[in-house]
C-alpha cells in the first residue's frame, strides 16, 4: 500500500486528494501566491492530500503515517494568517481541523476545553451560554483556536489580559514522534508562536472571565500627538477597561462610510471597551482623557464592524491593492516608527493610491502596541508587478525592527526576525525566564530532524522547502525599486498575471470577485452547507481560495485545466445568501455562485423531451380539463420522478380540483435562466400557447416555481406574452383545502434551494395545522449539479446522518436522498399518506434508465479514441503553426481555434456513430420507442458527464508529443498545452450536440 492509499483506507471521506480542495487549500489572507504568480519562486503551495481529522487518534496515526513516509505535514485553522503560516511550501499533507471544533466549558474552573478547530465565536458562544466569556481573542473572530495558539495571536481584550499565550492554561500536542504531550506553564512556549513546526495542537484549555455586559466609549482625537499621549495615559494611570483600539482618520472614514460605523470621519478614533459592572471605574478616567486633549467624546458600538481590525482591507481591496503590515512595537516607539513610514510611504492619516498610510492599533497589557500599517497602491491585487507589494511590505516590517519590535507572525519568510518575535516580544514566556525562541529551535532540531512540520515556516529551514529562501532575494530586487511603484511600472513590462486570464476563463467574473475577499472568514462560520460538510471549499472562503491555488498551479505545472464537475462542486451550494449578509467585502456571493452554475449548465445538452404517460390512467385522466384557466404545470423536471406527478393527480382528484394538465414534455426553461441562455425566449415562445388564457398555474418543482415567477414576470413584455396568471406551488394549494391533523408531529422539512420564496408560508400552514416543523437546509445539488463532483452525496449522507427522516419540497432532492440510502419524501407525498393515500404507485422510485458500468465504461473508450483520433487528426497542422505560441495564449488561440473546432466536430461525429450503433442494436433486441427515447436520455446523460469529468492533460499530452515529433521549430509547450486545454473545454458542447444530433430515423 502506497501513502494515498493508506490515507484513503485510515479516513475514509475524511480523506481528499481531488483539486477543489486542494486548490481551496492553497492561499490565505496574505500575498504569499502572488509571489509565484508574478516570478519564479516555485514555492509548491497546493498540498497532495487533504485530511480532515475527527479526534486526537485521528492525528496520531495521520502523523505516524507521515512519519512513514516522510511526508511534510501542515495544520490548517482557517488559513485567515498572512504569511503562507499555514501553506504548503512543498506540498504534503494539509490537516485541515474543522471537523474538530468541539467545546466543553469548565465552569468551576473558567475555562473552556477546546479542540483545535473551534473558532473563537464558538468558544465564546459555549462560554456565555455559561456565565462565562473569552478574555481575549485576535480581532478575527472567526479563526480558530488552535491557528490563534500556534500564532500566538492578540487583539480584542489584550489590553486586559495580553496575548493568546497568557489565556491558556494547558495544551495537548502531538509531538513530532507521534505521542501526545501536555504542555502547562513554561512548557506552553513549545507550542505558542511554534506555527504547528513543533507539533500539531489538539486540544487547549482556554481561561474565560465572567460574563457581564460591555459598555464602549469612543474619544475622537484631532491628531496623532494628542493621540499617542492619551495612549501613554492609558499605561500611565491603570485604567481598568478591557479593549483598547485606535483608528486613524483614513480608516475611520473609510469604515464609517462602508459600513455605517459610528466613528467621527476623519478623526483619530479611540474606542474603549469595558465590562458596564466597572463602568464607574472607567468613565471618570476617560471623561478626564477627554477633557485633557480636547477629544470629542460619545458612545460606541460593541458590535459589528469593530470585529474586523481589518476592516479596512475589506473597504478598499476594490479601489486597489491595500499594503499591509502588522507588527508590535512598546507604545513608546510610536512616534519614532511613524517617522520611519514616513520616509517612504507619505504623509501619516491618508489613503490613496501610492500616497500616505494609517494606522490601526490594539493596546496589550504589558505596553506593547499591535499596529496595523496600512498604504494603498494603484496596481491590481492580480498585477505581475505584484512584487512591488513585497517592497512596500520589506520597508514596512524594517520598520517595525528598528524600532525594537517585531513582526505579529513569521510565517513562510522573514526568518531572521523571529527571535525578535518569540523572544524579545514573547511577553509571557519573558516573563517566565524563558528564550521561547531559543527553545523552538532545540526542540525542532532534535524531534522533527527531517523537517516534515509546517516546513520552511518560522526557521530558515535546511532540509526541506529551502525554495522559500529565495524571497529574500525577491525582496532585494523588489527593493531596488522602492523609490516609486511609478519606477517600477516604467521598468518591468506586462502586468497582467497570465495563470489569472486564464483561470478566469473558467470561472468567469467570479474570478475578479475572488480578489476582493480578505480571508477573514466570516462567511465560512454562517454556511449551512458548511456546517454539514464542514470542508473549506464548501464555503464561500474556499471557493475564492480555490481561485488562488487554480493560478497558483498554472505557474508550478506550466497549464490548469478546471473541469465542470470541479466548478459544479465549488459553486454547489443552498443559495440562502447568508453568507452575502456577513462579507465585509460585501461581495454578491449568493448571486456569482448561481451564475458559476450556469457556466457548467450552459455545456449540458438537453435530453429529448420523455412523454410518461400520466394521463393514460382513467382516474388521473379525470383531474384533466382542457378548457381550465387552472393549469397544472407538471413539466420535464417531474420525468425523473412521476410518483410525485401522479400523488399530485390523485390529491387533487380527492379535493374534486380539476385543472388543465400540462405533461412532462414541456420544459418552462429552468437550466435556460440560470444559464443565462438564449434558449429562455425560445422556451416562452414555445409555452406561450399554453398559459395565454391561464389565471394560475400550479407548479410541483421548485425550479418551474422559479422560473415563472421571476423569469417570466421579468421578460414577458420582452417576448410579447401575457403574464396574467398567479404562481401556486402545490403545496399550499393541498395545506389549503385538505383536512389534516399535524397532532404535535415533529417534521424535518428540507427546504429545497428554489422554493425558498415559500417555505416560510409552507412552514406556517404546517404549523397552523399541528405538526412541529423543523427547517432543515442544504443543496442536494439534484438539479444544478446532477451526478457531477462529490459535494451533493456528501451534502445528502450528512442530512441522513443527523435527520431521521427528511420531508423535501423537492421532487429531484427527494430522489438524490434516496440513491444515498437517506429515507425521504416529498411534502406531497408526505400530505398524500396523512389523508390515506398510498403513494407508491410504480415499482421503481426512479423512472428514468441509467447505463450499466460496462456501458459507461464502452461510452467513454469510444470518446476518447474519437476525441484522440480526432485531434490527433490535426497535428500536422498544429506542427505548422507552432511557432506562434511565442505570442501567448490568446493570439495563438485565435489562429488554431477553428481548427480545434473542426477537431471536436469530428469527434463528435465520430461518437454519433457509436451511440447510432448502440440504438439499433436496441432496437434489434426489440425495445419499444419509448425505451428507445429513454436509453437516448441515458446516453446524453452519460456523455455530458465523461466530457466534464474527464482529465484532458494525457489526451493533449499525446496530441503534444505529436507535434513535437513533426517539426523541428522551437515551441512554448506551456501556451500549446493550456491552448488546446482551454479549446476543448470551451467548446465541448460542440462535441457533444454534434455526437447526439440524431435524426428521427434514429430513435423511432
Ligand atoms: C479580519 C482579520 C483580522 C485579524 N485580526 C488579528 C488580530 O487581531 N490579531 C492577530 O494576532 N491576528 C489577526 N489576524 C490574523 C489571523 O487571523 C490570526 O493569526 C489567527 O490566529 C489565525 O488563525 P487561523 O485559524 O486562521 O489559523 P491559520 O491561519 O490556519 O494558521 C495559523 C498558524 O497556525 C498553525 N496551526 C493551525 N492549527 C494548528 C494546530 N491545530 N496545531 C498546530 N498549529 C496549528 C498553522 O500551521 C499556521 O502556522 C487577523 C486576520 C484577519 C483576516
Ligand atoms: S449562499 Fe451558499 S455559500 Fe452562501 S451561506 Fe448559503 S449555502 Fe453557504
Ligand atoms: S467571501 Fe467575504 S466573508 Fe468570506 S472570507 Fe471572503 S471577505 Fe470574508
Amino acid at each position: 500500500m502506497g501513502l494515498r492509499e493508506e490515507l484513503e483506507s485510515r479516513f475514509g471521506s475524511n480523506f481528499s486528494d481531488s483539486i477543489t480542495e486542494r486548490f481551496s487549500h492553497s492561499a490565505d489572507m496574505g500575498f504569499v501566491p502572488q509571489l509565484v504568480w508574478s516570478g519564479n519562486i516555485k514555492l509548491n503551495l497546493i498540498p497532495d492530500y487533504v485530511i480532515y481529522p475527527t479526534s486526537v487518534e485521528d492525528v496520531v496515526d495521520l502523523v505516524k503515517i507521515a512519519l512513514k513516509y516522510k511526508v511534510p505535514i501542515i495544520p490548517y485553522g482557517r488559513a485567515t494568517n498572512r504569511y503562507g503560516n499555514a501553506l504548503p511550501v512543498d506540498g504534503g499533507i494539509v490537516v485541515d481541523f474543522a471537523k474538530m471544533d468541539k467545546v466543553d466549558v469548565d465552569e468551576v474552573n473558567s475555562q473552556a476545553i477546546s479542540e483545535p478547530g473551534a473558532t473563537w465565536k464558538l468558544v465564546d458562544l459555549a462560554a456565555q451560554s455559561k456565565g462565562l466569556q473569552l478574555r481575549t481573542f485576535p480581532s478575527s473572530y472567526d479563526s480558530t483556536v488552535g491557528g490563534g495558539i500556534a500564532g500566538d495571536a492578540l487583539g480584542i481584550g489584550s489590553y486586559e489580559y495580553g496575548f493568546i499565550s497568557d489565556n491558556i492554561s494547558f495544551v495537548d500536542m502531538v509531538n513530532p514522534r507521534g505521542e501526545v504531550v501536555r504542555l502547562e506553564g513554561p512548557n506552553l512556549a513549545l507550542a505558542s508562536g511554534a506555527e504547528g513546526i513543533t507539533g500539531i495542537i489538539v486540544r487547549a484549555g482556554v481561561k474565560l472571565r465572567k460574563y457581564a455586559p460591555t459598555e464602549a466609549i469612543v474619544l475622537a482625537f484631532n491628531s496623532f500627538d494628542d493621540t499617542v499621549k492619551a495612549i501613554g495615559e492609558f499605561y500611565r494611570e491603570v485604567i481598568p477597561a478591557w479593549h483598547v483600539q485606535v483608528r486613524g482618520p483614513s480608516i475611520s472614514t473609510n469604515i464609517a462610510d462602508r459600513f455605517n460605523a459610528k466613528l467621527s470621519r476623519g478623526k483619530w478614533n479611540m474606542i474603549i471597551m469595558y465590562p458596564s459592572t466597572r463602568s464607574t471605574l472607567v468613565e471618570p478616567k476617560i471623561y478626564r482623557i477627554a477633557q485633557t486633549f480636547n477629544a470629542e467624546i460619545y458612545e460606541g458600538e460593541w458590535t459589528g464592524w469593530w470585529s474586523f481590525n481589518h476592516g479596512v482591507v475589506a473597504a478598499l481591496r476594490s479601489k486597489g491593492l491595500l499594503i499591509h503590515q502588522h507588527g508590535l512595537i512598546h507604545y513608546t516607539k510610536l512616534v519614532e516608527l511613524v517617522n520611519e513610514l514616513k520616509g517612504f510611504l507619505g504623509e501619516l492619516g491618508k489613503l490613496e493610491p501610492n500616497s500616505g498610510f494609517d494606522l490601526d492599533i490594539d493596546l496589550e497589557k504589558r505596553e506593547v502596541l499591535l499596529v496595523n500599517a496600512f498604504t494603498e497602491v494603484s496596481l491590481k491585487y492580480e498585477d505581475k508587478k505584484i512584487i512591488y507589494d513585497l517592497a512596500k511590505n520589506t520597508l514596512m516590517m524594517d520598520s517595525f525592527i528598528k524600532v525594537g519590535g517585531s513582526l505579529l507572525s513569521i510565517g513562510i519568510f522573514a526568518h531572521k526576525y523571529a527571535k525578535n518575535r518569540l523572544s524579545a516580544m514573547g511577553k509571557t514566556f519573558q516573563q517566565l525566564g524563558v528564550d521561547r525562541y531559543e527553545v523552538i529551535k532545540k526542540y525542532k532540531e532534535e524531534m522533527d530532524p527531517e523537517e516534515l512540520f509546517n516546513p520552511g515556516k518560522v526557521l530558515d529551514p535546511k532540509k526541506r522547502g529551502k525554495v522559500v529562501l529565495e524571497i529574500v532575494g525577491k525582496q532585494q530586487e523588489a527593493l531596488r525599486f522602492r523609490f516609486g511603484i511609478g519606477l517600477a511600472k516604467a521598468i518591468v513590462p506586462g502586468g497582467e498575471v497570465q495563470g489569472f486570464t486564464v483561470v478566469k476563463r473558467y470561472l468567469d467574473i467570479f474570478a475578479d470577485y475572488a480578489m476582493q475577499c480578505i480571508d477573514c472568514a466570516m462567511c465560512v462560520t454562517v454556511c449551512p452547507q458548511f456546517k454539514l460538510i464542514p470542508q473549506t471549499p464548501y464555503a464561500p472562503k474556499g471557493m475564492f481560495d480555490f481561485v488562488k491555488g487554480a493560478v497558483t498551479y498554472y505557474y508550478l505545472k506550466g497549464g490548469v485545466d478546471i473541469p465542470d464537475d470541479a466548478i459544479v462542486e465549488l459553486s454547489g451550494c443552498h443559495k440562502c445568501g447568508l453568507c452575502d449578509g456577513v462579507c465585509p467585502a460585501k461581495i454578491p456571493i449568493s448571486s456569482l455562485l448561481v451564475r458559476l452554475n450556469g457556466i457548467v449548465a450552459r455545456k449540458m445538452p438537453e435530453e429529448p423531451p420523455v412523454d410518461v404517460p400520466l394521463l393514460q390512467d382513467p382516474e388521473l385522466r379525470s383531474v384533466n380539463d382542457n378548457s381550465s384557466d387552472i393549469i397544472l404545470w407538471i413539466g420535464k423536471n417531474l420525468v425523473d420522478n412521476p410518483n410525485v406527478a401522479i400523488t399530485v393527480l390523485r390529491l387533487l382528484k380527492l379535493v374534486g380540483a380539476k385543472a388543465k394538465v400540462i405533461g412532462t414534455t414541456y420544459d418552462s426553461g429552468f437550466m435556460d435562466y440560470i444559464s443565462g441562455g438564449e434558449k429562455l425566449n425560445e422556451k416562452m415562445e414555445k409555452n406561450k400557447s399554453v398559459l395565454a388564457s391561464a389565471v394560475e398555474v400550479i407548479t410541483i418543482a421548485p425550479e418551474d416555481y422559479r422560473v415563472f415567477s421571476e423569469a417570466y414576470k421579468d421578460y414577458s413584455n420582452m417576448n410579447n406574452m401575457r403574464m396574467g396568471f398567479e404562481v401556486s406551488p402545490i403545496e399550499l394549494r393541498l395545506l389549503k383545502s385538505l383536512p389534516i391533523d399535524g397532532n404535535g408531529e415533529e417534521i424535518y422539512l428540507h427546504a429545497a434551494c428554489f422554493a425558498t420564496p415559500y417555505v416560510g408560508e409552507v412552514i406556517k400552514r404546517l404549523t397552523d395545522l399541528g405538526f412541529r416543523v423543523r427547517k432543515v437546509e442544504g443543496c442536494s445539488g439534484a438539479i444544478l449539479e446532477k451526478n457531477l463532483g462529490k459535494r451533493a452525496d456528501k451534502m445528502a449522507r450528512a442530512l441522513g446522518a443527523k435527520y431521521p427522516m427528511l420531508v423535501t419540497l423537492c421532487p429531484l432532492a427527494s430522489l438524490k436522498f434516496k440513491e444515498n440510502g437517506i429515507p425521504a419524501k416529498t411534502l406531497v407525498e408526505f400530505i398524500a399518506e396523512k389523508v390515506g393515500l398510498t403513494t407508491v404507485v410504480t415499482s421503481s422510485t426512479k423512472a428514468k434508465l441509467e447505463l450499466s458500468d460496462s456501458e459507461k465504461q464502452e461510452l467513454r473508450n469510444a470518446i476518447t479514441t474519437s476525441l484522440l483520433k480526432s485531434l490527433s487528426s490535426k497535428s500536422s497542422i498544429i506542427a505548422d503553426t507552432v511557432t506562434f505560441t511565442s505570442s501567448g495564449i490568446d493570439e495563438y488561440k485565435k489562429i488554431i481555434e477553428d481548427v480545434i473546432v473542426e477537431a471536436l466536430s469530428d469527434a463528435g461525429d465520430g461518437i454519433k456513430v457509436h451511440i447510432k450503433k448502440l440504438l439499433e442494436n436496441k432496437k434489434a433486441q426489440g425495445a419499444t420507442y419509448d425505451d428507445i427515447v429513454n436509453y437516448l436520455s441515458a446516453l446524453i446523460r452519460e456523455l455530458s458527464n465523461i466530457i466534464s469529468t474527464m482529465q484532458l492533460d494525457p489526451i493533449i499530452g499525446v496530441v503534444i508529443n505529436q507535434v513535437k515529433g513533426l517539426t523541428s521549430e522551437q515551441f512554448d509547450e506551456g501556451v500549446l498545452r493550456q491552448t488546446l486545454i482551454l479549446l476543448v473545454r470551451e467548446n465541448e458542447k460542440v462535441i457533444k450536440e454534434r455526437a447526439t444530433a440524431l435524426t428521427a430515423d434514429a430513435v423511432s
